[in-house]
C-alpha cells in the first residue's frame, strides 16, 4: 500500500479535519509555538487568555513577562513568550502581510523561520503549510510512530522523512494539510503509545497488527 492509498483510507474513515484550528494566520503561527511539548487543550486555554487581542502588533507591544503570564497554561511560558516575540519580529519584516510572504521563494522563507530561536523543522513546516499554504509536509512523532508500525522503513532524519512524503505524493498544500491532520486524529484515537487496534481504519494493512494477531 502506498502513501496516497493510506491517505485515502484515513480520509474515507474520518473525513475532512478542517485544520489548522485558528481564526487568523497569526493565531495559527502562535499555536505552532505554543503547542511545543504540550497538549492542544493547554494551547486553547492560552489562546483564550488573549481575550480576542491576539495579533502580532499586540505581541510586540507588551512586555515579555506579561506575555508569558497570558500564555502560562501552555507551559514553558517564559521561553515561549520570547519565541513568540521573535516570530512576530520576523513577521514585521514583511509588514505582517501574508500575501507578500506567499509570493516569495518558499525555501528562503523556510530558512528564515528555521533561523528564529526555538523554531525547529516541525514548527517551521506547520507554519509553512497552515499559515502560508506552502506544500511542506509536517513530520511529527505521530507520523514516525504510525508509519513505523504500518511497516515502512523510515529514515532517521526529519528532512529525509519529509522528502519521502513529499516525493511520494502530489505536492499539494491541501493534501498535505489534510494528511497531517488525519495522522494526528489516528494517533489520538487508535495509534496511541499503546495502540488500540480494534476499529483502526488501517488495521487490515498494518504490520504491527498482523504480527500481534499471529502471536495470539
Ligand atoms: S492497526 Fe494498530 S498499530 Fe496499526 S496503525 Fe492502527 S492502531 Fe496503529
Amino acid at each position: 500500500m502506498n502513501l496516497k492509498d493510506i491517505f485515502e483510507k484515513l480520509y474515507k474513515a474520518y473525513g475532512p479535519q478542517h485544520w489548522w484550528p485558528a481564526e487568523t494566520p497569526f493565531e495559527m503561527m502562535t499555536g505552532a509555538i505554543l503547542t511545543q511539548n504540550t497538549a492542544w487543550s493547554n494551547v486553547e486555554k492560552a489562546i483564550l487568555n488573549f481575550g480576542g487581542r491576539l495579533s502580532p502588533e499586540f505581541v510586540l507591544g507588551i512586555d515579555t513577562e506579561e506575555l508569558a503570564q497570558i500564555i502560562r497554561p501552555s507551559g514553558f511560558f517564559n521561553q515561549k513568550a520570547q519565541r513568540l516575540k521573535h516570530l512576530a519580529e520576523w513577521f514585521k519584516i514583511y509588514d505582517f502581510d501574508i500575501d507578500r510572504i506567499k509570493s516569495l521563494d518558499p525555501e528562503s522563507i523556510r530558512q528564515e523561520l528555521l533561523s528564529i530561536s526555538g523554531v525547529g523543522p516541525e514548527t517551521a513546516d506547520s507554519i509553512m503549510l497552515y499559515a502560508f499554504d506552502f506544500p511542506y509536509f509536517v513530520v511529527d512523532a505521530y507520523t514516525r510512530r504510525i508509519f513505523s508500525r504500518l511497516g515502512f522503513e523510515l529514515p532517521d532524519g526529519y528532512e529525509e522523512i519529509r522528502s519521502l512524503f513529499e516525493n511520494s505524493l502530489e505536492r499539494d498544500a491541501d493534501l498535505f494539510g489534510e494528511y497531517h491532520a488525519l495522522i494526528v486524529r489516528l494517533a489520538k484515537e487508535h495509534c496511541k503509545k499503546v495502540p488500540d487496534c480494534s476499529g483502526c481504519p488501517l488495521s487490515d494493512i498494518c504490520r504491527y497488527k498482523l504480527k500481534a494477531d499471529v502471536r495470539k
